[in-house]
């Protein structure tokens, strides 16, 4: 080979990796944020594709309220459209529950609310044709894990009822182990949805933030190894639906739950670029709760891309 063989060889190599990095951000089943409500659910697909994703969460009502409303058929069409326009796959759309909802709440006031409440978001799902309702189990309060646990199966049991006629999924998302908070396990969450009689229609979410405060060192790849095999051994990977993807202020099992903008929290770069590297992972729709708003929620899904880059 002459020195100009080895220039061109190196050209070429060159341009082949980077063709392999573009195919990893192709590769990927979703990106996108938490997206705002305040000008109707339809801003959502059109806000979430202008800062780069193409897969998005929304608040069914205002989060601090219990009270909600259910779409009109105009405002179902209007969101519809604008799903197929910006051409967001209904897969990569989630809803989740409002901060009230405690389905193990000690006090039977709470617990009847909360119920309820969960049943008009899904009847708000599925006005909108949306599939999946994630929400925090709830907390015990003090009463003890085993008094939560039970309440919480039977709260499912009950919205599952009332809504069987729906097509929507409840998406039980891993908590930060804190305030009695349940669900802070993949097999917590597993014996929540074993314990209903229609444990089909449950799935789960894996939060990185709640989940590293809860001692899954998604940095390391036994980590995420040990995260997959214990997802598949007590759920079925198949019933992982979405990972809220959060970087964490504070250091592996702190219990904190303080979500962190992309590689500048306890996860890092390096941390989210070990966890990128599972097919498993790519598979999953990813959703930004990180601090700010839309031009914040921007500057994340690129450093996200720009991980994925580095991925070899
Ligand atoms: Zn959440
Ligand atoms: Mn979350
Ligand atoms: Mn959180």
């Amino acid at each position: 080979m002459t020195r100009n063989d080895v220039f061109y060889a190196k050209i070429l190599l060159n341009g082949l990796v980077e063709v392999m990095r573009g195919r990893y951000i192709m590769d990927i089943r979703g990106l996108g944020a938490h997206m705002p409500i305040g000008k109707g659910f339809h801003v959502a697909p059109e806000l979430v594709v202008d800062i780069g994703g193409n897969a998005f969460q929304i608040f069914p009502h205002s989060p601090r309220s219990w009270k909600g409303r259910i779409p009109t058929s105009g405002e179902a069409e209007k969101f519809n459209s604008a799903m197929s326009r910006f051409g967001i796959d209904y897969d990569n759309a989630f809803v989740h529950s409002g901060y009230l909802v405690n389905l193990a709440a000690p006090s039977d006031e709470t617990y009847e609310k909360s119920i309820n409440c969960m049943i008009l978001e899904i009847e708000i799902c599925a006005a909108l044709g949306l599939k999946y309702l994630n929400v925090h189990p709830g907390s015990h309060r003090g009463e003890g894990e085993k008094f939560g646990i039970a309440r919480i199966q039977k709260a499912l049991d009950r919205i599952l009822e009332e809504t069987q006629h729906h097509n929507v999924m409840i998406l039980l998302e891993i908590v930060a182990p804190k305030g009695g908070n349940l669900g802070y396990t993949i097999e917590q969450l597993s014996i929540m949805r074993n314990g209903c009689s229609h444990p089909e229609r449950i799935g789960i979410t894996f939060d990185t933030c709640h989940g590293f405060d809860a001692g899954y060192d998604i940095t390391s790849e036994d980590g995420v190894k040990r995260l997959l095999d214990e997802i598949e051994r007590y759920v079925g990977l198949e019933n992982l639906k979405m990972i809220h993807l959060n970087d964490s202020k504070y250091p592996l099992g702190a219990g904190k739950d303080r979500h962190e903008f992309i590689g500048q929290g306890y996860i890092g770069d390096e941390g989210f670029a070990t966890f990128f590297s599972f097919e498993e992972i790519r598979k999953i729709p990813w959703i930004l709760e990180t601090p700010g708003g839309i031009e914040e929620y921007r500057r994340d899904i690129q450093r996200v891309k720009e991980i994925l880059k580095k991925i070899r």
